[in-house]
Protein backbone atom coordinates (compact mmCIF):
# COMPACT_ATOMS: atom_id res chain seq x y z
CA UNK A 1 0.00 0.00 0.00
CA UNK A 2 1.75 3.39 -1.23
CA UNK A 3 1.65 5.96 1.51
CA UNK A 4 -1.36 7.91 -0.28
CA UNK A 5 -3.70 4.93 0.42
CA UNK A 6 -2.51 4.06 4.19
CA UNK A 7 -3.33 7.59 4.76
CA UNK A 8 -6.84 7.13 3.18
CA UNK A 9 -7.72 4.52 5.17
CA UNK A 10 -6.86 5.97 8.89
CA UNK A 11 -8.53 9.24 7.74
CA UNK A 12 -11.11 7.05 6.91
CA UNK A 13 -11.25 5.32 10.18
CA UNK A 14 -10.93 8.58 11.64
CA UNK A 15 -13.91 10.52 9.77
CA UNK A 16 -16.36 7.39 11.31
CA UNK A 17 -15.19 8.18 14.83
CA UNK A 18 -17.04 12.02 13.66
CA UNK A 19 -19.80 10.10 12.50
CA UNK A 20 -20.30 7.95 15.56
CA UNK A 21 -23.04 9.26 17.86
CA UNK A 22 -21.40 8.35 21.12
CA UNK A 23 -18.00 7.01 21.21
CA UNK A 24 -17.58 4.29 23.95
CA UNK A 25 -14.75 1.45 24.34
CA UNK A 26 -16.88 -0.78 21.55
CA UNK A 27 -16.57 1.70 18.98
CA UNK A 28 -12.99 2.08 20.32
CA UNK A 29 -12.32 -1.31 19.37
CA UNK A 30 -13.25 -1.21 16.19
CA UNK A 31 -11.85 2.20 14.79
CA UNK A 32 -8.50 0.87 16.04
CA UNK A 33 -9.22 -2.28 14.04
CA UNK A 34 -9.10 -0.02 11.22
CA UNK A 35 -6.49 1.54 12.03
CA UNK A 36 -4.11 -1.17 12.90
CA UNK A 37 -4.89 -3.43 9.95
CA UNK A 38 -4.02 -0.31 7.79
CA UNK A 39 -0.66 -0.40 9.45
CA UNK A 40 -0.34 -4.29 9.13
CA UNK A 41 -0.63 -3.93 5.64
CA UNK A 42 1.54 -1.09 5.14
CA UNK A 43 4.27 -3.56 6.55
CA UNK A 44 4.53 -1.91 9.60
CA UNK A 45 5.79 -4.63 12.43
CA UNK A 46 3.03 -6.50 14.15
CA UNK A 47 4.99 -5.34 17.52
CA UNK A 48 4.76 -1.73 17.00
CA UNK A 49 1.06 -2.00 15.62
CA UNK A 50 0.41 -3.87 18.63
CA UNK A 51 1.61 -1.45 21.12
CA UNK A 52 -0.02 1.55 19.38
CA UNK A 53 -3.12 -0.34 20.03
CA UNK A 54 -2.64 -1.05 23.73
CA UNK A 55 -0.82 2.86 24.24
CA UNK A 56 -4.30 4.47 22.87
CA UNK A 57 -6.54 2.06 24.44
CA UNK A 58 -5.38 2.75 27.94
CA UNK A 59 -5.27 6.01 27.61
CA UNK A 60 -8.73 6.67 26.02
CA UNK A 61 -9.89 4.10 28.88
CA UNK A 62 -8.15 6.51 31.71
CA UNK A 63 -10.22 9.12 30.05
CA UNK A 64 -13.44 7.55 29.48
CA UNK A 65 -12.88 6.19 33.37
CA UNK A 66 -12.20 9.69 34.88
CA UNK A 67 -15.60 10.54 33.15
CA UNK A 68 -13.78 14.49 32.50
CA UNK A 69 -16.75 14.65 29.71
CA UNK A 70 -19.34 12.24 30.52
CA UNK A 71 -22.05 13.45 27.69
CA UNK A 72 -19.63 15.46 25.77
CA UNK A 73 -19.31 13.04 22.79
CA UNK A 74 -17.30 16.16 20.81
CA UNK A 75 -14.73 16.23 23.90
CA UNK A 76 -14.28 12.17 23.86
CA UNK A 77 -13.74 12.23 20.11
CA UNK A 78 -11.20 14.88 20.08
CA UNK A 79 -9.25 13.50 23.11
CA UNK A 80 -9.66 9.56 20.80
CA UNK A 81 -8.73 11.70 17.59
CA UNK A 82 -5.46 13.50 19.60
CA UNK A 83 -4.13 9.81 20.94
CA UNK A 84 -4.55 8.54 17.82
CA UNK A 85 -1.96 11.37 16.19
CA UNK A 86 0.36 11.51 18.60
CA UNK A 87 1.05 7.40 19.04
CA UNK A 88 0.86 7.40 14.94
CA UNK A 89 3.74 10.44 15.39
CA UNK A 90 5.42 8.51 17.98
CA UNK A 91 5.46 5.65 15.85
CA UNK A 92 7.68 7.38 12.89
CA UNK A 93 9.33 9.61 15.62
CA UNK A 94 12.92 7.96 16.82
CA UNK A 95 13.07 10.83 19.36
CA UNK A 96 16.54 12.41 17.66
CA UNK A 97 17.04 15.78 16.21
CA UNK A 98 19.48 15.28 12.97
CA UNK A 99 22.55 17.50 12.22
CA UNK A 100 21.28 21.00 10.32
CA UNK A 101 23.50 22.53 8.10
CA UNK A 102 24.80 25.62 9.27
CA UNK A 103 25.12 28.49 6.84
CA UNK A 104 28.93 29.55 5.79
CA UNK A 105 30.28 26.73 6.76
CA UNK A 106 31.34 23.53 4.56
CA UNK A 107 29.00 21.08 5.61
CA UNK A 108 30.61 17.57 4.28
CA UNK A 109 27.81 15.06 4.31
CA UNK A 110 28.83 11.59 2.98
CA UNK A 111 25.92 9.46 1.34
CA UNK A 112 26.12 5.47 2.10
CA UNK A 113 24.30 2.13 0.96
CA UNK A 114 23.55 -0.70 -0.96
CA UNK A 115 23.48 -0.37 -5.08
CA UNK A 116 20.30 0.56 -6.52
CA UNK A 117 18.75 1.83 -3.52
CA UNK A 118 19.15 5.68 -5.01
CA UNK A 119 22.42 6.99 -3.59
CA UNK A 120 23.65 8.64 -6.21
CA UNK A 121 19.83 9.98 -7.24
CA UNK A 122 19.59 11.51 -3.98
CA UNK A 123 23.17 12.85 -3.68
CA UNK A 124 21.85 15.04 -6.40
CA UNK A 125 18.09 15.88 -5.02
CA UNK A 126 20.17 17.14 -1.96
CA UNK A 127 22.47 19.27 -3.33
CA UNK A 128 19.65 20.19 -5.70
CA UNK A 129 17.38 20.73 -2.20
CA UNK A 130 20.15 22.98 -0.40
CA UNK A 131 20.74 24.94 -3.52
CA UNK A 132 17.62 25.89 -3.46
CA UNK A 133 17.92 27.38 -0.08
CA UNK A 134 20.57 29.35 -0.40
CA UNK A 135 23.62 26.86 0.30
CA UNK A 136 26.52 27.12 -2.31
CA UNK A 137 26.36 22.80 -3.13
CA UNK A 138 28.22 20.50 -5.27
CA UNK A 139 28.45 16.62 -5.64
CA UNK A 140 31.82 14.09 -5.00
CA UNK A 141 31.83 11.31 -6.59
CA UNK A 142 33.97 8.68 -4.97
CA UNK A 143 31.72 5.68 -6.49
CA UNK A 144 34.74 4.23 -8.23
CA UNK A 145 32.78 0.82 -7.70
CA UNK A 146 30.64 0.56 -10.00
CA UNK A 147 30.78 1.54 -14.12
CA UNK A 148 28.85 4.92 -15.35
CA UNK A 149 28.76 6.14 -11.22
CA UNK A 150 30.91 9.36 -12.48
CA UNK A 151 28.88 9.88 -15.87
CA UNK A 152 25.18 9.67 -14.14
CA UNK A 153 26.82 12.43 -11.36
CA UNK A 154 28.02 14.51 -14.54
CA UNK A 155 24.80 13.90 -16.26
CA UNK A 156 22.08 15.05 -13.84
CA UNK A 157 24.63 17.48 -11.78
CA UNK A 158 24.81 18.79 -15.01
CA UNK A 159 21.16 19.04 -15.54
CA UNK A 160 20.75 20.33 -11.82
CA UNK A 161 23.35 22.99 -12.65
CA UNK A 162 25.42 21.55 -9.55
CA UNK A 163 29.12 21.49 -9.59
CA UNK A 164 30.61 17.94 -9.56
CA UNK A 165 34.27 16.39 -8.91
CA UNK A 166 35.11 12.67 -9.92
CA UNK A 167 37.58 10.82 -11.88
CA UNK A 168 37.85 8.65 -14.72
CA UNK A 169 41.15 7.33 -14.10
CA UNK A 170 41.55 7.29 -10.19
CA UNK A 171 40.56 4.44 -8.76
CA UNK A 172 40.59 4.79 -5.19
CA UNK A 173 37.85 6.48 -4.31
CA UNK A 174 39.54 8.16 -0.77
CA UNK A 175 41.60 9.76 -2.80
CA UNK A 176 38.75 11.19 -4.84
CA UNK A 177 36.70 11.93 -1.74
CA UNK A 178 40.08 13.77 -0.48
CA UNK A 179 40.78 15.99 -3.28
CA UNK A 180 37.16 16.74 -4.03
CA UNK A 181 35.90 17.88 -0.62
CA UNK A 182 39.39 19.70 0.04
CA UNK A 183 38.87 21.62 -3.61
CA UNK A 184 35.24 22.42 -2.98
CA UNK A 185 35.98 23.44 0.64
CA UNK A 186 38.82 25.98 -0.59
CA UNK A 187 36.29 27.23 -2.74
CA UNK A 188 33.67 28.09 -0.06
CA UNK A 189 31.42 25.46 -0.81
CA UNK A 190 28.51 25.38 1.55
CA UNK A 191 26.85 21.91 1.31
CA UNK A 192 29.46 19.30 0.07
CA UNK A 193 27.65 15.44 -0.72
CA UNK A 194 30.40 13.10 -1.18
CA UNK A 195 28.47 9.84 -3.13
CA UNK A 196 30.51 6.76 -2.25
CA UNK A 197 30.22 3.09 -3.79
CA UNK A 198 27.46 0.81 -3.10
CA UNK A 199 27.60 -2.46 -3.31
CA UNK A 200 25.13 -5.55 -3.85
CA UNK A 201 25.11 -6.25 -0.42
CA UNK A 202 26.54 -5.74 2.74
CA UNK A 203 30.30 -6.77 2.35
CA UNK A 204 33.04 -5.95 4.90
CA UNK A 205 35.03 -4.49 1.94
CA UNK A 206 32.17 -1.67 1.99
CA UNK A 207 32.19 -1.24 5.09
CA UNK A 208 36.04 -0.70 5.46
CA UNK A 209 36.01 1.46 2.41
CA UNK A 210 32.86 3.98 3.99
CA UNK A 211 35.40 3.96 7.18
CA UNK A 212 38.39 5.43 5.53
CA UNK A 213 36.23 7.57 3.44
CA UNK A 214 34.96 8.55 6.76
CA UNK A 215 38.13 9.33 8.10
CA UNK A 216 39.39 11.15 4.90
CA UNK A 217 36.43 13.66 4.75
CA UNK A 218 35.48 13.77 7.91
CA UNK A 219 31.83 14.28 7.08
CA UNK A 220 29.39 16.49 9.79
CA UNK A 221 26.93 13.70 8.92
CA UNK A 222 26.59 10.57 7.47
CA UNK A 223 23.80 9.09 6.05
CA UNK A 224 22.22 6.52 4.41
CA UNK A 225 20.13 5.18 1.73
CA UNK A 226 17.74 2.92 2.19
CA UNK A 227 15.06 2.01 -0.38
CA UNK A 228 11.31 1.40 0.67
CA UNK A 229 10.60 -1.04 -0.80
CA UNK A 230 12.25 -3.55 1.49
CA UNK A 231 9.91 -2.45 4.40
CA UNK A 232 10.44 -3.85 8.32
CA UNK A 233 13.60 -5.20 7.06
CA UNK A 234 15.65 -1.66 7.07
CA UNK A 235 16.13 -2.16 10.50
CA UNK A 236 18.11 -4.81 10.12
CA UNK A 237 19.64 -3.03 6.92
CA UNK A 238 20.33 0.02 9.01
CA UNK A 239 21.56 -1.82 12.24
CA UNK A 240 24.09 -3.37 10.60
CA UNK A 241 25.39 -0.47 8.70
CA UNK A 242 25.44 1.45 11.81
CA UNK A 243 27.68 -1.06 13.10
CA UNK A 244 30.61 -0.15 10.75
CA UNK A 245 29.49 3.41 9.54
CA UNK A 246 28.03 5.64 12.31
CA UNK A 247 25.64 7.67 10.14
CA UNK A 248 23.48 10.48 11.85
CA UNK A 249 20.65 10.26 9.67
CA UNK A 250 18.88 8.00 7.00
CA UNK A 251 17.02 8.81 4.06
CA UNK A 252 14.19 6.41 2.64
CA UNK A 253 13.51 6.59 -1.06
CA UNK A 254 11.40 4.80 -3.62
CA UNK A 255 8.14 5.78 -1.31
CA UNK A 256 6.30 6.93 -4.40
CA UNK A 257 5.63 3.18 -5.18
CA UNK A 258 6.20 0.88 -2.46
CA UNK A 259 3.18 -0.38 -0.98
CA UNK A 260 5.89 -0.87 2.33
CA UNK A 261 7.06 2.31 3.22
CA UNK A 262 5.54 2.95 6.37
CA UNK A 263 6.92 -0.52 7.39
CA UNK A 264 10.69 0.80 6.49
CA UNK A 265 9.81 4.52 8.12
CA UNK A 266 8.38 2.91 11.67
CA UNK A 267 11.43 0.17 10.97
CA UNK A 268 14.35 3.18 10.84
CA UNK A 269 12.34 4.66 13.69
CA UNK A 270 12.94 2.16 15.78
CA UNK A 271 16.28 2.06 15.73
CA UNK A 272 16.83 5.68 17.01
CA UNK A 273 18.44 7.17 14.09
CA UNK A 274 15.95 10.54 12.31
CA UNK A 275 14.90 9.81 9.10
CA UNK A 276 15.83 12.96 6.97
CA UNK A 277 14.06 12.78 3.89
CA UNK A 278 11.80 10.76 1.80
CA UNK A 279 12.65 9.99 -1.82
CA UNK A 280 8.97 10.16 -3.60
CA UNK A 281 10.49 9.65 -7.48
CA UNK A 282 13.00 9.88 -9.98
CA UNK A 283 12.76 13.91 -10.74
CA UNK A 284 15.73 16.33 -9.09
CA UNK A 285 12.56 17.70 -6.67
CA UNK A 286 10.94 14.84 -5.79
CA UNK A 287 12.50 15.07 -2.28
CA UNK A 288 10.11 15.50 0.43
CA UNK A 289 11.85 16.57 4.23
CA UNK A 290 10.59 14.29 7.03
CA UNK A 291 9.45 15.02 10.23
CA UNK A 292 7.74 12.66 12.29
CA UNK A 293 4.29 15.70 13.10
CA UNK A 294 3.91 17.14 9.91
CA UNK A 295 4.96 13.60 8.29
CA UNK A 296 1.44 12.41 10.13
CA UNK A 297 -0.43 15.45 9.49
CA UNK A 298 0.09 15.33 5.87
CA UNK A 299 -0.62 11.87 5.50
CA UNK A 300 -4.37 12.23 6.82
CA UNK A 301 -4.81 15.12 5.17
CA UNK A 302 -4.19 17.99 8.69
CA UNK A 303 -1.69 19.96 5.48
CA UNK A 304 1.85 21.03 6.91
CA UNK A 305 1.90 24.26 8.35
CA UNK A 306 5.50 23.81 9.30
CA UNK A 307 7.17 21.89 5.83
CA UNK A 308 5.41 25.08 4.04
CA UNK A 309 6.33 27.79 6.62
CA UNK A 310 9.95 26.24 6.36
CA UNK A 311 9.70 26.64 2.50
CA UNK A 312 8.78 30.37 2.78
CA UNK A 313 11.48 30.57 5.16
CA UNK A 314 14.08 28.65 2.88
CA UNK A 315 13.26 30.90 0.21
CA UNK A 316 13.19 33.83 1.90
CA UNK A 317 16.84 33.26 3.21
CA UNK A 318 17.66 32.44 -1.00
CA UNK A 319 16.83 36.17 -1.06
CA UNK A 320 16.74 38.08 2.20
CA UNK A 321 16.21 41.44 0.97
CA UNK A 322 13.59 40.85 -1.39
CA UNK A 323 11.54 39.40 1.07
CA UNK A 324 12.11 41.88 3.67
CA UNK A 325 10.77 43.91 0.88
CA UNK A 326 7.93 41.60 0.70
CA UNK A 327 7.72 41.47 3.61
CA UNK A 328 6.93 45.13 4.22
CA UNK A 329 4.33 45.57 1.23
CA UNK A 330 2.34 43.34 3.17
CA UNK A 331 2.43 44.87 6.15
CA UNK A 332 1.21 47.86 4.35
CA UNK A 333 -1.48 45.74 2.39
CA UNK A 334 0.26 46.85 -0.47
CA UNK A 335 0.49 44.11 -2.48
CA UNK A 336 1.00 45.04 -6.61
CA UNK A 337 0.32 42.31 -9.16
CA UNK A 338 4.05 41.84 -9.77
CA UNK A 339 5.05 41.36 -6.53
CA UNK A 340 2.12 38.52 -7.09
CA UNK A 341 3.57 37.10 -10.03
CA UNK A 342 7.14 37.22 -8.23
CA UNK A 343 4.99 34.91 -4.96
CA UNK A 344 3.77 32.45 -8.16
CA UNK A 345 7.25 32.03 -9.45
CA UNK A 346 8.27 31.27 -5.76
CA UNK A 347 5.86 28.64 -5.60
CA UNK A 348 6.74 27.21 -8.86
CA UNK A 349 10.29 26.72 -7.97
CA UNK A 350 9.14 25.60 -4.70
CA UNK A 351 8.28 21.67 -6.11
CA UNK A 352 5.45 19.94 -7.51
CA UNK A 353 2.05 21.95 -6.91
CA UNK A 354 0.18 18.93 -5.48
CA UNK A 355 3.01 19.16 -2.99
CA UNK A 356 2.97 22.47 -2.07
CA UNK A 357 -0.98 22.00 -2.34
CA UNK A 358 -1.11 19.17 -0.13
CA UNK A 359 0.85 21.18 2.90
CA UNK A 360 -1.99 23.88 2.64
CA UNK A 361 -3.91 22.90 5.66
CA UNK A 362 -8.11 23.16 4.76
CA UNK A 363 -7.38 23.28 1.10
CA UNK A 364 -9.12 20.57 -0.62
CA UNK A 365 -6.74 18.22 -2.17
CA UNK A 366 -8.24 18.17 -5.57
CA UNK A 367 -8.42 22.04 -6.09
CA UNK A 368 -5.67 21.57 -8.26
CA UNK A 369 -7.11 18.70 -10.23
CA UNK A 370 -5.39 17.31 -12.77
CA UNK A 371 -1.32 16.20 -12.98
CA UNK A 372 1.40 18.33 -11.53
CA UNK A 373 2.48 19.39 -15.65
CA UNK A 374 -1.55 20.69 -15.44
CA UNK A 375 -1.34 22.53 -12.48
CA UNK A 376 2.36 24.25 -13.96
CA UNK A 377 1.03 24.57 -17.32
CA UNK A 378 -1.92 26.68 -15.37
CA UNK A 379 0.54 28.85 -13.35
CA UNK A 380 2.52 29.00 -16.78
CA UNK A 381 -0.59 30.78 -18.19
CA UNK A 382 -1.05 33.07 -15.29
CA UNK A 383 2.70 34.01 -16.25
CA UNK A 384 1.93 34.60 -19.97
CA UNK A 385 -0.87 37.04 -18.84
CA UNK A 386 1.61 39.15 -16.36
CA UNK A 387 3.90 39.36 -18.78
CA UNK A 388 1.96 40.73 -21.30
CA UNK A 389 1.37 43.85 -18.62
CA UNK A 390 2.71 47.13 -18.89
CA UNK A 391 5.41 47.96 -16.39
CA UNK A 392 2.47 50.70 -14.82
CA UNK A 393 0.00 47.78 -14.98
CA UNK A 394 2.08 45.38 -13.08
CA UNK A 395 2.88 47.87 -10.22
CA UNK A 396 -1.30 48.77 -9.93
CA UNK A 397 -3.05 46.73 -7.53
CA UNK A 398 -5.44 45.99 -10.63
CA UNK A 399 -7.54 49.28 -10.98
CA UNK A 400 -6.60 50.27 -13.86
CA UNK A 401 -7.93 46.94 -15.87
CA UNK A 402 -11.27 48.35 -13.95
CA UNK A 403 -14.33 50.83 -15.11
CA UNK A 404 -15.71 51.87 -11.69
CA UNK A 405 -19.17 53.17 -10.91
CA UNK A 406 -19.47 56.51 -8.97
CA UNK A 407 -20.23 54.37 -5.63
CA UNK A 408 -16.66 52.79 -6.18
CA UNK A 409 -18.15 49.38 -7.40
CA UNK A 410 -16.70 47.70 -10.24
CA UNK A 411 -18.71 48.10 -13.67
CA UNK A 412 -16.77 46.62 -16.42
CA UNK A 413 -13.80 46.30 -18.16
CA UNK A 414 -11.22 48.37 -19.50
CA UNK A 415 -9.41 48.41 -23.07
CA UNK A 416 -6.00 47.11 -21.10
CA UNK A 417 -8.05 43.57 -20.57
CA UNK A 418 -8.74 42.78 -24.50
CA UNK A 419 -5.25 44.29 -25.28
CA UNK A 420 -3.02 41.31 -22.48
CA UNK A 421 -5.87 38.63 -24.09
CA UNK A 422 -4.45 39.46 -27.26
CA UNK A 423 -0.55 39.96 -26.03
CA UNK A 424 -0.55 36.47 -24.37
CA UNK A 425 -2.55 34.26 -26.26
CA UNK A 426 -5.13 33.84 -23.77
CA UNK A 427 -8.70 34.73 -23.26
CA UNK A 428 -10.74 37.75 -21.98
CA UNK A 429 -12.02 35.44 -19.81
CA UNK A 430 -8.93 34.00 -18.56
CA UNK A 431 -7.01 37.43 -18.02
CA UNK A 432 -10.54 38.70 -15.78
CA UNK A 433 -9.98 35.03 -14.01
CA UNK A 434 -6.44 36.08 -12.92
CA UNK A 435 -7.25 39.69 -11.52
CA UNK A 436 -10.12 37.95 -9.82
CA UNK A 437 -7.49 35.39 -8.31
CA UNK A 438 -4.99 38.38 -7.56
CA UNK A 439 -7.61 40.87 -5.78
CA UNK A 440 -8.36 37.70 -3.81
CA UNK A 441 -4.89 37.24 -2.61
CA UNK A 442 -5.21 40.69 -1.63
CA UNK A 443 -7.30 40.95 0.58
CA UNK A 444 -6.35 38.35 2.06
CA UNK A 445 -2.88 39.93 2.61
CA UNK A 446 -4.85 43.02 3.99
CA UNK A 447 -6.98 40.97 6.14
CA UNK A 448 -3.79 38.88 7.62
CA UNK A 449 -2.12 41.74 7.67
CA UNK A 450 1.84 42.45 9.18
CA UNK A 451 5.06 40.23 8.74
CA UNK A 452 3.35 37.19 10.68
CA UNK A 453 -0.40 37.68 10.15
CA UNK A 454 -0.15 35.42 6.96
CA UNK A 455 1.48 32.92 9.41
CA UNK A 456 -0.58 33.38 12.48
CA UNK A 457 -3.85 33.11 10.25
CA UNK A 458 -2.41 29.45 8.56
CA UNK A 459 -1.40 28.49 12.28
CA UNK A 460 -5.20 29.12 12.99
CA UNK A 461 -6.41 27.00 10.55
CA UNK A 462 -5.07 24.03 11.17
P1 LIG B 1 22.54 3.80 -6.44
O1 LIG B 1 23.08 2.55 -7.04
O2 LIG B 1 22.20 3.59 -4.99
O3 LIG B 1 23.40 4.99 -6.64
O4 LIG B 1 21.12 4.04 -7.14
P2 LIG B 1 20.68 5.05 -8.27
O5 LIG B 1 20.72 6.44 -7.77
O6 LIG B 1 21.40 4.76 -9.53
O7 LIG B 1 19.13 4.66 -8.40
C1 LIG B 1 18.67 3.37 -8.80
C2 LIG B 1 17.32 3.53 -9.48
O8 LIG B 1 16.35 3.97 -8.53
C3 LIG B 1 17.31 4.57 -10.58
O9 LIG B 1 16.55 4.08 -11.65
C4 LIG B 1 16.63 5.78 -9.95
O10 LIG B 1 15.97 6.59 -10.90
C5 LIG B 1 15.66 5.11 -9.01
N1 LIG B 1 15.27 5.94 -7.88
C6 LIG B 1 16.06 6.57 -6.97
N2 LIG B 1 15.32 7.22 -6.04
C7 LIG B 1 14.02 7.01 -6.35
C8 LIG B 1 12.77 7.41 -5.77
O11 LIG B 1 12.67 8.08 -4.73
N3 LIG B 1 11.63 6.95 -6.40
C9 LIG B 1 11.70 6.18 -7.53
N4 LIG B 1 10.54 5.80 -8.08
N5 LIG B 1 12.84 5.78 -8.09
C10 LIG B 1 14.00 6.19 -7.53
Amino acid sequence: MVLADLGRKLNAALSSLSRAPVVDEKVLEALLKEICAALLESDVNVKLVSQLRQKVKAKAKAHFESGADRGKEANRKNVVQKTIFDELVHLVDPGVEPYKPKKGHPNVIMAVGLQGNGKTTTCTKLAVYYQKRGFKSCIVCADTFRAGAFDQTRQSATKAKVAYFGSYTETDPVAIAAQGVSKFKKERFEVIIVDTSGRHKQESELFEEMVQIGQAVKPDMTVLVLDASIGQAAEAQSRAFKESADFGAIIVTKMDGHAKGGGAISAVAATQTPIIFLGVGEHLTDLDRFSPQPFISKLLGMGDVQGLMEHMHDLANANPEKQKEMAKKLEEGKLSIRDWREQIQNVMNMGPISKIASMIPGLPQDILQGSDEEGSLRMKRMIYITDSMSAVELDSDGSCFLITAKDGKPEGLTWRVARVARGSGTSVREVEELLCQYRMMANMAKQAGGKNGWMQTMQKMQ
